[in-house]
């Protein structure tokens, strides 16, 4: 797959070391771009093959390198963007008809880092509509494809983004997080994504979706691809309330993995909760090589029990569409994109803008938001589920309190799925069963490749406490690197 396509390209060295020698000079400055823009050709990321981007910029890209050479950590580096985030010069759709042709004014603070460490965006990637969805099929420029099986998908709603990366076009992309959707599209695509803690990076500019729950994550072709990316993004943010001006540590600081032991004193949880008697054995055994390997590099393994996790899909299924419901209430055919003239007065209007341009999974979402915020069943459920939420939070904080570091855990219960396989929109819920949790808490997590079942990836999960990403990227370095090939067989 992305080996054959990447083999002897730039696209095949760590996106660090490119951009360090763009920034030198010893590379032409838009030496990467044209890699990536070759490999976006051959490996038809566009409608008529993967459909993983929806809207492109090479002109853009070119013309910024050509006003002269980029410098910074990601000099020249192109990265891929999710349709969500916004930014000038291509549309910003979040996938949805409601939002066809939209350019944003602004752009999103993510996306004003990466330019100011010197990356490029030449392009924008196919997603869940309203980052709703766990397959990528949800969306309204149709569904994008697994790039290693056609008939599969590559995960959701951060697909695009996560087909980009797995078939070699750029090595860093951003995607989006509100109950899993950069984690699981990488654990089902083979590569590393990574959700930060809640209020380490800038939602500025990040179409709103459920904006307790919203975080920007990166995708990254290895572990330091990713820790690069987070690197540039994070950071306190005037223009997002809700950043925390807790200093960014040097997320690369472990990357040279040296010595018998790097882990020595590191604790590694297992969370019960995480394996149930159901998990399919060989994913439990890709697990179990995992934590073999992390316990060989001198980590302390422990068992340990977040005993509300189970409850995590129903909190997350009343939490997020009621914020959603609220959060999209801005889409009323006045402020942006479609409008559509039809029906009794301005109502009218609104419902027929509303019902033309929101897809039926949106729609499902803002009818049980607005029932479970409604004022008959407020207390109910949405009361109930803040508190439930709550007792998620606690969980991990017993966790981490009691001397654990990390926890490791399946990123997903399944590998990649046949498109079209999951009707009942509540078994695509349960894609998320293990990523949730995370955001509930807030709490930093990762995926990253651990093997494969029946020729598709597998990832591995590592969760960490509030703002302490850096431990959760040196237990991740030393895992690939222990790990080699057989995180890709
Ligand atoms: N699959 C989950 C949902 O549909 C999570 C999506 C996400 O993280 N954006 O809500």
């Amino acid at each position: 797959m992305s080996g054959t396509l990447m083999s002897g390209t730039l696209l095949s060295r760590a996106a660090a070391d490119v951009a360090s020698e763009i920034a030198a000079g010893t590379l032409p400055p838009d030496a990467a771009l044209h890699a990536t823009i070759a490999a976006a050709e051959s490996a038809h990321v566009g409608p008529d093959g993967l459909n993983a981007v929806l809207w492109s910029d090479h002109e853009g890209a070119r013309a910024v390198l050509a006003e002269g050479a980029p410098s910074g950590a990601l000099a020249g580096i192109p990265v891929a963007v999710k349709d969500n985030i916004a930014t000038l010069r291509m549309p910003t759709t979040c996938g949805s008809r409601i939002l066809e042709g939209y350019v944003s004014p602004y752009e999103a603070t993510v996306v004003a880092r990466l330019r100011a460490a010197g990356a490029v965006i030449p392009m924008k990637t196919n997603m869940d509509e309203f980052a709703m969805g766990s397959s990528t099929e949800n969306s309204a420029w149709g569904g994008t494809k697994h790039p290693l099986d056609h008939a599969r998908v590559p995960g959701g709603s951060s697909g695009g983004s996560a087909a980009v990366v797995a078939a070699g076009v750029t090595r860093i992309a951003l995607g989006s997080e509100t109950g899993g959707s950069v984690r699981q599209p990488a654990a089902f695509c083979g590569i590393v994504g990574v959700k930060p803690t809640y209020g380490r990076v800038s939602r500025h500019g990040l179409v709103a979706f459920a904006s307790s729950l919203d975080q920007v994550g990166v995708f990254g072709q290895s572990v330091d691809d990713a820790a690069l990316g987070l690197q540039v993004i994070a950071g306190v943010d005037p223009l997002d309330s809700t950043t925390v001006d807790v200093p960014v540590a040097d997320y690369r600081a472990a990357r040279h993995v040296a010595g018998d032991r790097p882990l020595e004193g590191v604790v590694v949880g297992r969370p019960a909760e995480y394996f149930p008697d159901s998990l399919d054995p060989a994913m439990r055994a890709l697990l179990d090589r995992a934590a073999d390997r992390l316990q060989g590099l001198g980590a302390e393994l422990r068992d340990v029990s977040l005993p509300h996790t189970d409850l995590a899909i129903p909190v997350y299924y009343i939490v997020a569409p009621a914020e959603a419901s609220s959060n999209l209430a801005r889409f009323d055919g006045v402020r942006y994109g479609l409008r559509v003239d039809e029906g009794e007065g301005l109502r009218g209007m609104y419902e027929a803008s509303r019902s033309t341009g929101f897809g039926p999974e949106v729609t499902r979402r803002v009818l049980l938001g607005t029932y479970v915020l409604s004022a008959g069943y407020y207390d109910a459920y949405y009361k109930r589920a803040m508190a439930v939420r709550r007792l998620i939070t606690d969980d991990f904080a017993q966790v981490f309190a009691s001397g654990v570091h990390v926890l490791l855990t399946p990123t997903t219960p399944t590998t990649a799925f046949l498109a079209g396989s999951k009707k009942d929109p509540y078994e695509m819920y349960l894609s998320d069963i293990f990523t949730a949790t995370a955001n509930l808490a807030g709490v930093p997590a990762m995926s990253q490749p651990i093997g494969r079942i029946d020729g598709l990836p597998v990832g591995g999960q590592l969760l960490a406490a509030h703002f302490d990403e850096a431990t959760m990227f040196r237990v991740a370095y030393a895992l690939e690197h222990a790990l080699g090939a057989e995180a890709h067989r």
